[in-house]
């Protein structure tokens, strides 16, 4: 809404912008009629001894939180095939959590995929989160005559090795290598009809992409759930990197609130609490109640999100006994 012009006396003031400048309604409320959202938390497979702890402390803290499930990547190539298994094999055997392994099918044959998903399902995995992968350290991708071409194939050979819930990944600023916007959500579809039951989107900065995106999808023919993935941000020289890579836009916005704090991690926390919390309230405002959270491994700042999403501790564990978690951005 934009007020009548203000009168000439009042020059370039405060006053008359306030009278000529659009006007923004506040967030509307979090109706406390609706459910808390439904989430899950992503971990990554720990390389040390050390990670390893800091990745049990980060479980420990959120498995209050009765995500509906939680996942764990696979490392470019297969590189992480054991610690992803040993990861979730955990998780299966140690936690009230039930966990999805992330599958990838770069580089290998079916036949070696298969055997991967296969020692899933014995070791009690039922859900996978399906994925072509990206060519170790870089370079154009090539699939091989005997693997599985796309994260579709990979989708429909899982399905033949067992009845698995499965999960595929979706791009709501379109993947780097995708031909046009149309041909990804054609492929993103192609993934859904060969047995996915839901998409879990790479993380965005700008909600309005991702509501963009659900209306393309819908266009598309899509009507599975898609995800929104939340990555919380403490670390923004780290955040930068990695979008580069996944074809992701930093706001200019981004970089002014991190810019003179790079030391600070204190501020950095603060910051970074702040452009979670606004983003995922305003989700829920435009109806969404599913997110998937890129954890990092650190727990602080997805409890903190979950909190305001108005998820709460089931009250199973014992709260008393809960490790802090390290602190995020270091
Ligand atoms: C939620 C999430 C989790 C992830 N987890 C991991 C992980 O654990 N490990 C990991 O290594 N990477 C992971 N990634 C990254 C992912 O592997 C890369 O983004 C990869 O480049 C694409 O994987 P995809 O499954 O989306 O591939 P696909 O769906 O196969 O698509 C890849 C590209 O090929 C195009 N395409 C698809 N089918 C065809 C076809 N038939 N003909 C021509 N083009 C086609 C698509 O448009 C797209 O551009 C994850 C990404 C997300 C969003």
């Amino acid at each position: 809404m934009t007020a009548a012009a203000p009168p000439a006396s009042l020059g370039a003031s405060p006053l008359a912008r306030w009278l000529t400048h659009p006007r923004f309604a506040g967030m509307p409320a979090q109706s406390e009629d609706l459910p808390p959202p439904l989430l899950s938390f992503e971990f990554f497979p720990p390389r040390t001894e050390a990670l390893e702890q800091q990745l049990w402390a980060c479980i420990r803290r959120l498995e209050p939180l009765a995500p509906r499930f939680v996942s764990v990547t696979y490392g470019a190539g297969g590189s992480t095939q054991a610690r992803t298994h040993a990861t979730v094999a955990r998780i299966v055997a140690e936690t009230t959590l039930t966990p999805a392994a992330h599958l990838t099918c770069v580089g290998a044959s079916r036949g070696e995929v298969d055997d991967v998903a296969r020692q899933y399902w014995d070791a009690g995995i039922r859900h996978i989160v399906a994925l072509r992968g990206d060519v170790p350290g870089g370079g154009a991708y090539e699939p091989l005559p005997d693997g599985y071409a796309y994260a579709a194939d990979l989708v429909a050979g899982l399905k033949r090795v067992a009845d698995f819930e499965i999960s595929v990944a979706a791009y709501p600023e379109v993947h780097p290598t995708a031909h046009s916007p149309l041909a990804d959500l054609d492929h993103l579809k192609r993934k859904l009809d060969a047995g996915a039951t839901r998409a879990i989107t790479n993380y965005f900065f700008d909600s309005p992409t991702f509501l963009r995106f659900l209306d393309l999808a819908l266009a598309a023919g899509i009507t599975a759930p898609i995800v929104p993935g939340i990555m919380p941000v403490s670390n923004y020289t780290q955040i930068v990197k990695f979008s580069q890579v996944s074809g992701v836009k930093v706001p200019a916005w981004l970089g002014r609130y991190f810019d003179g704090v790079e030391e600070d991690m204190e501020t950095r926390r603060m910051i970074a609490a702040h452009i979670a919390a606004e983003q995922v309230r305003s989700l829920p405002a435009n109806g969404i109640d599913e997110f998937h959270f890129y954890t990092l491994n650190r727990p602080d700042l997805t409890y903190a999100i979950a909190h305001i999403l108005g998820v709460r501790p089931t009250g199973k564990q014992d709260q008393g006994a809960l490790p802090p978690g390290p602190p995020p951005g270091t």
